[in-house]
């Protein structure tokens, strides 16, 4: 598949888990890719040659996604050695499980910055590219605890509600200009956060298995590739919330 043939995509994020599945199968759809990680540099080095193997580019990138100054090294080495970003995938994310006494400001602020704040940076560091070709893909992976508050704590879910307000006021603000922006909200996928963190196990979901990374990845090539869907928020998560 050549839908993406010329097209750079960013997914931070994408040593692992979720974001290395929809780097690869950006890759698969056409994209070259840049994979951003916090780091785990040979995770995202083995990641760039799942894509490369499918005869398409890829860049590990390390930047933290929750600091400007990253951002904007990060978009700045894109460009120069890839292109303009067409495609950003806002992935990066941390859930840290805690007692509900627990949870200090220092919590909150340090899940804020990563799972919100990031999205904002970066998005508005790839926008005036993106504006000045009149094409853009945002998509912005929130989490299905925005709806029912989840397992992690109400620092995540806040972050992860945050991320749908977020996609909302950046898809009617863009509308006009060949740019969408969506939010995908899984839950329970099988990754390191689900099976490594959160000691959650596979009869939470009604389907009863975990939800996989290329299930989430499907639902990110289909908004990646469709113009007239924008604002809205897809919901992969074995029937847990309904919508
Ligand atoms: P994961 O396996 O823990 O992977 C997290 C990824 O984010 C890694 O690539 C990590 O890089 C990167 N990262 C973390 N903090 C970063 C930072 N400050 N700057 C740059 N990169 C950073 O997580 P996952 O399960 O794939 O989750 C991916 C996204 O989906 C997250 O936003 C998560 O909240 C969301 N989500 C996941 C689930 C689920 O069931 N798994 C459910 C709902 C939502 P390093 O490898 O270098 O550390």
């Amino acid at each position: 598949m050549n839908t993406f043939s010329g097209k750079i995509a960013l997914i931070t994020g994408a040593s692992r888990g979720i974001g290395r599945g929809c780097a690869v199968a950006l890759a698969e759809a056409g994209a070259d890719i840049a994979v951003n990680y916090r780091t785990r540099e040979e995770s995202a080095r083995e990641t760039c040659s799942l894509i490369e193997s499918l005869g398409k580019r890829a860049i590990p990138i390390q930047a933290d996604v929750s600091m400007a100054s990253d951002v904007g090294r990060m978009i700045k080495t894109i460009e120069r050695e890839l292109g303009a970003v067409g495609i950003l995938v806002n992935n990066a994310g941390v859930a840290k499980r805690q007692p509900l006494d627990e949870i200090r400001e220092e919590d909150w602020d340090a899940i804020i910055a990563v799972n919100l704040k990031s999205a904002f940076l970066v998005t508005q560091a790839v926008l005036p590219g993106m504006r000045a070709r009149r094409w853009g893909r945002i998509i912005n992976i929130s989490s299905g605890a925005a709806q029912i508050g989840g397992v992690v704590g109400p620092h995540y879910a806040a972050s992860k509600a945050g991320v749908l307000g977020l996609t909302h006021a950046y898809a009617s603000l863009l509308i006009k200009e060949g740019i969408t922006a969506n939010a995908v909200a899984p839950s329970l996928i099988e990754t390191d956060m689900v099976t490594h963190d959160l000691q959650v196990n596979p009869t939470m979901v009604p389907l009863g298995r975990f939800g996989t990374v290329e299930e989430v990845a499907d639902v990110v090539v289909t908004l990646a590739r469709n113009a007239y869907i924008t604002g809205q928020t897809i919901y992969v998560n074995g029937g847990r919330y309904m919508s």
